[in-house]
């Protein structure tokens, strides 16, 4: 049996996709072998990768002045790489001025990094009101290298829902929570980063796209495996890359596209999370901490209103373990800020949503 699992990552992914790749586990296309055992740089490989970049491009109608890079490390990595690329100095140390604004745990550990290699400035945090709203963007600083945000804040559940003009500053934006979740004008950010472990695909692939001009901007000292001009210039293949994830994000992709493409996964992320904070308002026993204009819709946050400390922490996790008993898995809010939180993807049925909100209605 199937559960419905509300991880935030690694996440669900569509039921076909893992009926396709299992069928396809010891013989792709006709191949003869599993996908995991093929050459990177074969005939065999390369129709597999083709199709997965041209599906994202097509899907997101990335422009053809950005290239695609499939890379490893995470988005956690990319913390750095783009510090590295577009803001490090011609000796290791501070670089260029760069404009952050802080959202969560995710963008602070983001700025803590790039701040290794870069003059960070934080321009507006929201950490005063526990991160539960956006703030509003300032402009950027004259000669910023680059202006980094997260667009969706997996943990905290909140997302940005109007783009800060960064004007020709290049604007950078991690997208691990929810790429192909809504629409993106790619054509207003510099970087757009992604681990595929919520949206795209398994874990060990992390898409990046990025425009052209920003390519080849770091310095000597930077190893060639931390810089966008070495990927770039060997088309994600200098060396080995995560060949599996990038086929099972292959699969992905054409889920989405026979389902309608983001816009229809657009209407259908939009009407499972109306569905859930509708039931969150009108419940006695769970609300959403977040502020209505920039609540998420890909990850929900939600605590119980009692009081007592005590009593909370042991509602909630008995919350938690009879959900699970349910088969609704991975409800546990991050370590961090406690509480529950249900991750609703775009691989989540609204089957899923409709569970659990039969579950929290009959939980007492
Ligand atoms: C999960 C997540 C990360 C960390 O991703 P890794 O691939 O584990 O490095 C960074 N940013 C956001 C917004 C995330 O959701």
């Amino acid at each position: 049996m199937r559960v419905y699992n509300f991880s935030p990552g690694p996440s669900v992914l569509p039921l076909p996709v893992l009926e396709k790749a299992a069928s396809e586990m010891t013989d792709a296309n006709g191949t003869g072998q599993s996908v995991m055992e093929m050459s990177h740089r074969s005939k065999d490989f390369k129709p597999i990768f083709d199709k997965t970049e041209s599906l994202l491009r097509e899907l997101m109608g990335i422009p053809a002045n950005y290239k695609v890079l499939f890379l490893q490390g995470g988005a956690s990595l990319q913390f750095s790489m783009i510090a590295l690329n577009l803001a490090a100095g011609e000796m290791p140390g501070k670089g260029k001025k760069v404009s952050y604004i802080d959202t969560g745990i995710w963008a602070d550990k983001a700025i803590k990094e790039g701040s290794k290699y870069a003059s960070v400035e934080v321009r507006a945090s929201s950490k005063d009101r526990a991160y539960t709203y956006i703030p509003n963007a300032p402009a950027p600083s004259a000669g910023d290298a680059y202006y980094h945000i997260t667009l969706n804040n997996t943990i905290v559940g909140t997302k940005w829902n109007k783009i800060p003009d960064t004007g020709s500053v290049p604007l950078v934006a991690d997208v691990s929570s929810c790429i192909l979740s809504e629409p993106i004008d790619v054509s207003k950010f510099g970087i757009l980063y992604a681990g595929a472990q919520k949206n795209l695909g398994p874990a060990g692939t992390t898409v990046v796209i990025i425009r052209d001009d920003l390519i080849g901007k770091a310095p000597a000292w930077v190893p060639a495996m931390l810089r966008y001009d070495t990927h770039a210039g060997e088309g994600s293949m200098y060396n080995t890359p995560p060949c599996y994830g990038i086929y099972i994000i292959g699969l992905v992709l054409e889920w989405l596209k026979n389902l309608g493409g983001v816009d229809a996964i657009t209407k259908l992320n939009r009407e499972k999370a109306e569905l859930f904070y509708d039931y969150l308002e009108t419940s006695d026993v769970f609300h959403s901490p977040v502020e209505k204009p920039f609540r998420s819709i890909m990850n929900i946050p939600f605590v119980t209103t009692e009081k007592d400390e005590k009593a909370k922490a042991e509602l909630e996790n008995r919350f938690v373990k009879g959900a699970a008993a349910a088969g609704l898995l991975n409800l546990a809010g991050h370590r961090l800020v406690g509480g529950m939180r249900a991750s609703i993807y775009n691989a989540m049925p609204i089957e899923g949503v409709k569970a659990l909100i039969y579950f929290m209605k009959r939980f007492t």
